[in-house]
Order: C-alpha cells, then structure tokens, then sequence
C-alpha cells in the first residue's frame, strides 16, 4: 500500500498540512533515532536515502552525510522506511516525490520563523508571503516588508484635524525656472484649537495659522501636489512645536516636507529658481511613507 498516494489524493487539504506537520515532528524524532543507530553501526533500510557512495567509515563523514542528504527526505519517506524497512526500493516515484516538496517546501516557507507558513500572509505591493502572525509582529515593530524593505503601513501624524488644504492655479503666475508653466497655489489653513494626547502639551491652546506655498504647474509639479495631498490627509504636513523662526513654543509648525514659500529668491527665500527641489521634496516624502504607489 502507497501512503503517498493515499495522503495527496483522498485526503482534504488542510488535513493533510495537519499530517505534514506531524509527520515533521515525527521526522526529527526518527532523525534523532537515526543519529543514535548510525553511531551503533546499526542501518538498515535508511543507507539507501542517506549515502549512495556509502563509504561511511570514520565519525566524521558520517556527520556530513546527514548534513548534506537529511533536508532532501521528506516526512512520508521517512514514515516508510521507518515503518517498514525495505519499503524504499519497493517504491519507484519516491524520489520525484521527494524533489517535488523539496521545492514545495522553499515555496511556503516563512523567511521570518523559517517554518512552514501558517495562514500565508501576502504583502499586497511586494507579493512577499509569510506567516500572519509573524508579518503581524514584524511590522508592529518597523513598517516595511522584512524581505525587500518596501514601506507598508499608513503613518499617520499629529497635524491638527480641522485644517484645509486649498488648491489654485494662475496660469499668468511664473515661477524661475519653470516659466513655460503657470503655477499650482497650495493654500493651507488652520484655525485655532486646543492641544490633545498627541501634542507635546495636552490642553494647551495654540494659534490658527495660514500658509502659502507654490510649485509648477508641471507634469513633475502635478505629482507632488498629489503626493502633498496624501501628506496632509495623512496629518503628516504640519505639526505642532516651537516654532524654527520665531522661538514661540505651541504653534502650528511645518514637518520636514519643504515647501516653496515664495516665488522668488531661490532656496535661500525658499522661492524658485531651484532646479533640483521637486526632486527633494519627493525624497521627503518618500521618507515619511508618502509615494505615487
Ligand atoms: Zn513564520
Ligand atoms: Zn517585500
């Protein structure tokens, strides 16, 4: 009787991962057991698995033997040759077998625990699959897929809740640099408010405050404005502080995501021409999470 075939074809899949399992468990088992016989110079039907050369005559090459043939068994070789000691011979398709789920097992194993994937987990921008409980944990502790470090994950900031971003354009408006284009007008405001658990000082009031900041009305400057709207909705644009300028502790205050504050002047007036900004600020972002995908 083949168990191979009984286990992959008349058995429901999920009972079969229960038997995989067991049948693991029994495979360290038996590898322990096999260790021990292998030291007493007691095989029998294994040696056709583990050596074909079968020159095992010091301790040490014995050791290598295992290292290099046990991850090739699989469990229900092991269960056949355990259970009947001649079975191996007997059985011509073990070995297609074996290859199969040698490649079937990289394939749902989890590169966090290194065991076989429990609830498979995929990342939906990478496609990189683990455990649900372990990509669960590993992204409570960094935001990034532990594979290929792509970021997940909605950091969401402290920007008070009630701002508006407010979006104009004046196509007679033109900025250094890009004057083949109009400009976009971003205009930002904040009224007044009342600090919460998430602000440096909860129950401390601080000022509204409005901004106003400009980039090209560009192919390249479109793309950051949607990338600022993703920012702000993400509360990410403003936070509140002491503010760089002025020394004033409580106020609504920018958040590494830099702005065009004029139009003219270059970077020193945070105005235009500033050829290589929009690169820039989309490195900030970036940093912060916020990208076109
Ligand atoms: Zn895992
Ligand atoms: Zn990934």
């Amino acid at each position: 009787m083949c168990y191979d075939c009984l286990l992959t074809s008349h058995v429901p899949a999920n009972a079969i991962s229960l038997a995989r399992k067991a049948l693991k468990s029994l495979l360290k088992d038996t590898e322990k057991e096999l260790k021990k016989s292998y030291k007493q110079h007691q095989l029998s039907g294994f040696v056709a698995y583990t050596d074909k050369n079968s020159d095992h005559t010091g301790e040490t090459h014995s050791r290598s033997t295992y290292g290099r043939s046990l991850p090739t068994f699989s469990g229900r070789g092991m269960i056949l040759g355990s259970s009947s000691g001649g079975a191996s011979s007997s059985h011509g398709s073990s070995r297609d077998h074996r290859r199969e789920e040698t490649e079937d097992d990289r394939e749902n194993q989890c590169p966090i625990c290194l065991g076989e994937i429990q609830n498979i987990k995929t990342l939906e921008k990478c496609q990189h699959s683990f455990c649900e409980d372990c990509i669960t944990r590993a992204l409570q502790v960094k935001k990034a897929c532990p594979m290929c470090g792509r970021f997940y994950g909605q950091l969401v900031g402290n920007q008070p809740e009630n701002g508006r971003m407010l979006v104009s354009k004046d196509s007679g408006l033109l900025l250094p640099g890009y004057e083949k284009y109009g400009t976009i007008i971003i205009q930002y405001v904040f009224p007044p408010g009342i600090q919460g658990t998430e602000h440096p000082n909860p129950g401390v009031r601080y000022p509204g405050t409005t901004r106003v900041a400009y980039l090209p009305d560009c192919p390249e400057g479109n793309k950051v404005l949607a990338l600022f709207r993703k920012a702000f909705d993400q509360r990410l644009t403003f936070t509140i502080g002491t503010s760089m300028t002025t020394g004033r502790p409580n106020v609504i205050t920018w958040n590494d995501i830099h702005h065009k504050t004029n139009c003219t002047g270059g970077p020193q007036l945070f105005g235009y021409p500033d050829p290589t900004y929009l690169l820039r600020v989309q490195e900030e972002l970036r940093a912060k999470g916020i990208t076109s995908d």
